[in-house]
């Protein structure tokens, strides 16, 4: 794996006005996220410097580019795990590893949660959004990875260090799922059903699913992986303090794990393109000042 001083998980306003501060900085940085939502037809009206209003668009493109003049052009993958090293902190995208020193996420709003009866009655009984934290408790039992993408994909497939007894559901959704993932799950004999999850059952925890045509699946484990992965799950398989689906930081943007900072929406407040862009210049402060004393 390619190591780097910081690794920023996200290309918006947050993650891309701290690539700027790190990259003039010269520390060696990493960013990878993909375009924000906002970055569409949308008139931004009251961010400051653009009296005629600008298009999300444009100030996404504005900043991307700045941040590739400093050295750290966005790289478009999706992060799908993030792990303490030895040193460090691993960073797995779906097609790299990086090692980095230092961590700012910067991965906008929280968690999609899926419309499922019972699912909060669950949680903790069954429910889980976090393999790393909780696959253990299901050993050599049915579990099922819930959700439509490579997130999931991977969730599924760490699961399989815990039971052999792994089932895919995409949850009624078009699979995202890209070819070199498919052929794992497939090796490695996980069943995908395709169906939705309408609701869940079980006596003293998680018995079964039930989809939307009556039928049912047992499992014991559900594993909500819908989408991407995002600041919530990476602060849950770390142990990073949360405010509800909120990442915890101080005023120098750190979090309670030292190297690790977040920024923008992901740490709730007001969610906006302009204190989202200070936060990031907050969190880069403050993580080249860990890069420079605990990475070199
Ligand atoms: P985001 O901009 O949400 O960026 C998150 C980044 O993280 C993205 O690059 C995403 O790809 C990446 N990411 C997430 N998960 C992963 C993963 N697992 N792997 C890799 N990358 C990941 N605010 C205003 O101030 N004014 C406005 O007029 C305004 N209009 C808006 C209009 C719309 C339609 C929307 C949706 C929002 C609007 N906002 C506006 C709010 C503003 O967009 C957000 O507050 C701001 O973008 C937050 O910045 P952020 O960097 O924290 O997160």
């Amino acid at each position: 794996a390619e190591s780097v001083e910081l690794c920023i998980i996200g290309a918006g306003p947050a993650g891309l006005s701290a690539a700027i501060y790190a990259g003039r900085a010269g520390i060696a940085t990493k960013l990878f996220g993909r375009t924000p939502k906002f970055a569409a037809d949308y008139e931004i009206d009251n961010y400051y410097g653009f009296p005629e209003t600008i298009l999300g668009r444009d100030l996404h493109e504005r900043g991307l580019a700045q941040a590739a003049r400093f050295g750290v052009p966005a790289i478009e993958e999706q992060v799908l795990g993030l792990h303490m090293a030895e040193k460090g902190f691993e960073v797995v995208t779906a097609k790299s590893k990086v090692l980095a020193c230092a961590v700012i996420l910067a991965t906008g709003v929280a968690r999609n949660r899926p419309k499922i009866a019972g699912l909060s009655e669950f949680e903790g009984k069954g429910v889980s959004y976090c393999v790393t934290c909780d696959g253990f408790f299901f050993k050599n039992k049915p579990v099922v990875a819930l959700g439509e993408g490579n997130y999931a994909a991977s969730q599924a497939l760490e699961l399989l260090n815990y039971t052999p007894h792994v089932t895919l559901c995409l949850h009624g959704k078009k699979s995202a799922i890209d070819e070199d993932f498919a052929a794992r799950l497939n090796k490695a004999g996980v069943v995908v059903v395709e169906q939705a999850v309408e609701r869940l059952e079980g006596e003293n925890g998680l018995d079964r699913l039930v989809f939307k045509d009556g039928s049912t699946l047992d499992a014991h484990g559900l594993f909500v992986a819908m989408g991407e992965a995002s600041g919530a799950d990476f602060a849950q398989s770390l142990g990073l303090q949360t405010s509800g689906a909120y990442i915890e930081v101080d005023r120098e943007q750190a979090t309670n794990i030292p190297g690790i900072f977040a920024a923008g929406d992901c740490t709730g407040g007001f969610l906006q393109i302009s204190t989202a862009v200070g936060e990031g210049a907050l969190a880069a402060r403050a993580a080249i000042a860990y890069v420079k004393k605990h990475c070199r």
